[in-house]
């Protein structure tokens, strides 16, 4: 891997799955290979680069051009995003995924969107043009494989409660209408953000979805008794947070996914603990965080990717427990 570090301004030996990279450092980039990169403020807690690596070593395997592919992390303050775009570009980053907080931010840089990352109102993934860049949301597509995956719930099979109105919820909610979802069921803390997830929903909404709104204080009695139930709030990154809403009191027979998923300090959330308690199928945000990972590099590379080494490469960064890789 240190083989593959930009020879300068990288020191060498730096290993481009540790090392964060700077604005500073692109106006010199002389990586001879394939450079692809993460972008995000923070972002060195990412472990895109452990995955992404992890799986271009498998790749490689068998076709020897992506030897010369490696992956990078870049901090990117945000007001600095339009002035860098272009150095990537002109580097030819073949391909950028993006991280917070620049998932909205970028879309006035781009040459083309694709019309569901349009309507995501979001993009996760960047794809090297002549003209630019074009831009991808591939968050949508990894929760939906996750939960079909496991906890066993595609979103197509029966209603969603989906708690949360901001990005993630938000891709999450217009991949819950491209599967054509029964019902979907939204829940927020704040009622004018998800009135305006809900107006944006309705416009794109193809019968026979059935589209409702709630507080996360205020549980309607006529929420569906068996559903899948997918936290895209933010409580439960700190160890200390609640559950967004009480599980037990709801009284139906739930399957549970948690966009957040356990690492280094985060033990895994209460949510997911309530949900395990109650004989839930549950289940963890680490398997969206690969399976939105591996369509990128598909989407990069054209070839077929190994979830596998990503999954292993990604369980290894995090050092998940034994016995709770893939279960919340
Ligand atoms: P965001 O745009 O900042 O939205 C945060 C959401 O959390 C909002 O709905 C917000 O509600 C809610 N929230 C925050 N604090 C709350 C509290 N104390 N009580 C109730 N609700 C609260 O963040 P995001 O980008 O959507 O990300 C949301 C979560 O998804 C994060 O934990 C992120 O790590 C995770 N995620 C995981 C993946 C993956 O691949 N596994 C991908 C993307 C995101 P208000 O509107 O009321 O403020």
């Amino acid at each position: 891997m240190n083989s593959k570090s930009p020879t300068d301004p990288a020191p060498a030996g730096a290993d481009p799955e540790q090392r964060v990279f700077e604005p500073e450092h692109l106006r010199h980039w002389s990586f001879q290979g394939t450079s692809l990169a993460v972008l995000g403020h923070p972002v060195r807690h990412s472990i895109s680069p452990a995955m992404h690596n992890a799986a271009l070593a498998r790749m490689a395997r068998t076709d020897p051009r992506f030897h010369k592919w490696c992956y990078f992390k870049f901090d990117i303050p945000p007001d600095q995003l339009p002035e860098v775009l272009p150095l990537f570009h002109q580097h030819r980053f073949r391909g950028i995924n993006l991280t917070i907080p620049h998932k909205t931010e970028v879309l006035p840089l781009l040459s083309q969107i694709d019309p569901d990352a349009r309507r995501m109102g979001a993009v996760n993934t960047l794809v090297w043009t002549p003209d630019g860049y074009e831009g991808y949301n591939t968050d949508g597509y990894g929760l939906s494989t996750a939960t079909a995956e496991e906890p066993g719930f595609p979103l197509s099979s029966g209603p969603v409660i989906l708690l949360g109105a901001g990005g993630a919820a938000r891709a999450a909610a217009v991949q819950c209408l491209l599967n054509s979802c029964p019902e979907l069921w939204l829940g927020n803390r704040n009622p004018e953000r998800l009135d305006s997830l809900y107006r944006d929903l309705v416009t794109i909404r193809k019968p026979p979805t059935r589209l409702e709104t709630f507080g996360l204080k205020d549980l309607p009695h006529d929420l569906p008794g068996r559903a899948l139930i997918v936290n895209a709030t933010s409580l439960g990154l700190s160890p200390e947070d609640p559950a967004p809403v009480d599980l037990a009191s709801l009284r139906g027979d739930y399957s549970v996914y948690d966009m957040i998923y356990p690492g280094p300090g985060r033990p895994e959330t209460a949510l997911l603990r309530e949900a395990r308690r109650l004989g839930f199928p549950a289940a963890h945000g680490l398997s969206m965080l690969i399976h939105q990972g591996a369509r990128s590099l598909e989407i990069w590379s054209g070839g077929s990717v190994s979830v596998d080494a990503m999954r292993q490469a990604a369980e290894r960064a995090l050092a998940v427990p034994e016995g709770k890789k893939r279960r919340g």
